[in-house]
């Protein structure tokens, strides 16, 4: 029989990996009230996360965004977790760690075990099949891909993305849900990049191509872009907040999928990858920045 999950305004929410998305998924759960459990496989980045947070919730206390109780609250419901045995109680669990499929999938496997019956867990993967990773978890009727994007805490569009077996409460739950903590939901088949990254990655990778072909500079292209065709921020840029690491998998996806050779990653972003220059997180992509 299937147990009608529970997700409501004291949800406890489970986050895995706290890099750039866990960190702004785990700030938007955290300003909505609810407690959350975050874990990740290195313990400096998770030190790092967690700082991060407490920073992040000093400033909105010092901007009046949040009075003296509220951030006082909110740091007692941050739980940094090393084991996946804490994620026992979570009502929500969301997996935010590196975009590799096997490495998603591992952790899937492991943490089976550790789920409660209600559970939902969902993916924030990037690009990866729904209904593929959804072979790994322990109940498939309870999974779904809750697609952030980034900065998770400031961007209000969250896909979300049922496969086949969903449970259709699932996502009705889930996409309610989204809304409750100030989000605005689209509901997407499960397909190549959902949405934006099937729109937007072709447009990145034309962008680094550019680049590589001496046409113009970094600067030209996201000035052209920006000024010309008025988008907030140049594709170069972009590619730079999402990481070079990540948009490289994305598209590695979206050409496998597709067998369609403008989606083919260019070379000079694998390049990039390949030198650690992985945009904004490590300090340096097509642009510089201080970390
Ligand atoms: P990131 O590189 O900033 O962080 C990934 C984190 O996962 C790292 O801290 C790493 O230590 C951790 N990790 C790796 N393996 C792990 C494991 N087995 N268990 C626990 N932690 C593990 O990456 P990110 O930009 O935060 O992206 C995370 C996910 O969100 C990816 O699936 C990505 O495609 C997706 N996403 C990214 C963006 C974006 O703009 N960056 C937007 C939407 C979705």
């Amino acid at each position: 029989m299937f147990l009608m999950p529970e997700i409501t305004s004291k949800a406890m929410i489970g986050i895995i990996g706290s890099g750039q998305m866990g960190q702004g998924i785990a700030e938007v759960f955290l300003h909505n009230g609810h407690p959350i459990f975050i874990h990740d496989t290195d313990s400096n980045q998770l030190n790092t996360a967690i700082d991060s947070l407490h920073k992040r919730l000093h400033r909105a206390y010092e901007k009046g965004t949040l009075d003296a109780n509220q951030k006082i609250h909110f740091l007692n419901n941050i739980t940094p977790c090393h084991n996946l045995v804490q994620f026992a109680s979570c009502d929500l669990i969301i997996e935010a760690i590196i975009e590799d499929f096997d490495t998603k999938t591992s952790l899937f496997e492991r943490l089976g075990k550790h789920q409660k019956n209600t559970c939902i867990l969902a993916t924030n993967t990037s690009s990866f099949s729904i209904t593929s990773l959804a072979k790994h978890v322990k109940s498939p009727e309870r999974f779904l891909g809750i697609h952030f994007f980034n900065p998770a805490h400031h961007m209000p569009l969250v896909e979300i993305i049922p496969h086949q077996t969903t449970h259709p409460d699932v996502t009705r739950n889930i996409t309610q849900f989204i809304t409750t903590v100030g989000k605005t939901p689209v509901t997407c088949q499960d397909s190549p990049g959902f949405i934006v990254n099937r729109l937007l990655l072709p447009l990145i990778n034309q962008a680094t191509i550019l680049l590589e072909s001496g046409t113009a500079t970094a600067d030209a292209i996201d000035t052209a872009m920006t000024l010309g065709a008025n988008f907030p921020m140049g594709p170069l840029a972009l590619a730079d907040l999402i990481g070079l690491d990540t948009c490289l998998s994305i598209l590695a996806t979206l050409h496998e999928s597709s067998n369609d050779s403008s989606l083919k990653p260019s070379s000079l972003l694998k390049q990039y990858v390949a030198n650690g220059k992985l945009g904004r997180k490590s300090g340096e992509g097509f642009f510089r920045y201080s970390l």
